[in-house]
């Protein structure tokens, strides 16, 4: 037992030592940056980290979501591809440039929408992001896969598995730093410089600059391809200008001419984006960054 009301030089130099060295793992993932979110598109996960599994215990949290969601990297770094280990399936790492190193487990291996394990080889394309090489270099955002359940994760809900470990040691909660992340509106897809976004979804509010909108569909065209990817209600703000093309889709089919002030709370929408370079800031879509070019509304006006 420690003596009470007796407090010495000696005391508080334990009290110090102690309290530094209980300090270890938070001074250990204090290494790990802001986060892009590790998932595009709705996931649910829980605070699952140290969860009893199976013999031993859950290294990372799970984010639950839907086959062949992207994946992105969450910071900058590096890439290694694992094939087909039986209880990962296919997996990669990604070493941060933070010196922290990233588990991406349970990528897809399935080819049609069913659980059907067709690709247990782990196919570039299927569990991997179109031209990924192992050893690649990636920005925060690009596109590295594709969210799945192979591996011991097979016959479950598609979910990543991810783990967080600060210098490349043992793994800390990724909770926290997932809570934190930024949540980006799409993924960059690798070895694209331009992008341009067709958004599908309803219109919130407009104002003299801008045009909000939930956002239910997200398209992602490049000069080599184009990806669509339903996305339920995030609500994203663009700026309007005078170069912004509004026009109004009648139920007979007709376009006729809109313009901001007719654009109705509720009303289905469709908005175009010019071509832009989509650095992470775009990705994250805050207020005003991304700009509509066309907006086609689907009201009757
Ligand atoms: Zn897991």
């Amino acid at each position: 037992m420690l003596r009470r009301h007796r407090t010495t030089a000696r005391s508080i130099l334990l009290a110090l030592l102690v309290a530094g060295s209980l300090a270890g793992p938070s001074a250990a993932s204090a290494a790990v940056p802001k986060l892009a979110f590790p998932v595009v598109g709705p996931v649910s996960y829980t605070n699952d980290f140290g969860d009893p599994r199976g013999s031993g215990w859950h290294q990372g949290n799970d984010l639950m979501g839907k086959r062949r969601q992207p994946v992105v990297a969450a910071e900058p770094g590096r890439v290694t591809i694992y094939r087909g280990s039986s209880r990962a399936g296919c997996m990669l790492y990604l070493y941060g440039a933070s010196g922290t190193v990233y588990y991406y487990i349970h990528l897809n291996d399935d080819l049609t929408k069913r659980d059907d394990n067709r690709a247990t080889d782990c196919r570039v394309g299927v569990a991997y992001a179109p031209g990924l090489k192992s050893g690649m270099r990636v920005r925060a955002g690009h596109l590295i896969g594709f969210l799945g359940n192979s591996g011991d994760a097979r016959g479950i809900q598609p979910h990543l598995h991810f783990e967080v470990r600060p210098n490349g040691g043992r793994p800390v909660n990724p909770y926290r730093h997932l809570g934190n992340a930024d949540r980006l509106l799409f993924a960059r897809p690798l070895g694209a410089d331009q992008v341009k976004l067709d958004l599908m979804g309803k219109v919130v509010k407009t104002t003299q600059e801008t045009f909000s909108m939930k956002v239910n569909r997200v398209g992602v065209t490049t000069s080599a391809s184009r990806s669509s990817k339903r996305w339920l209600g995030r609500t994203i703000t663009l700026a309007h200008t005078e170069e912004t093309v509004w026009k109004r889709k009648l139920a007979d089919g007709t376009m006729v001419p809109a313009s901001t002030a007719k654009a109705k709370p509720g009303e289905r929408v469709t908005v175009w984006t010019p071509w832009f370079k989509p650095l992470l800031r775009t990705q994250r879509a805050k207020p005003g960054i991304l700009t509509a070019e066309r907006v086609r509304l689907r009201g009757e006006g």
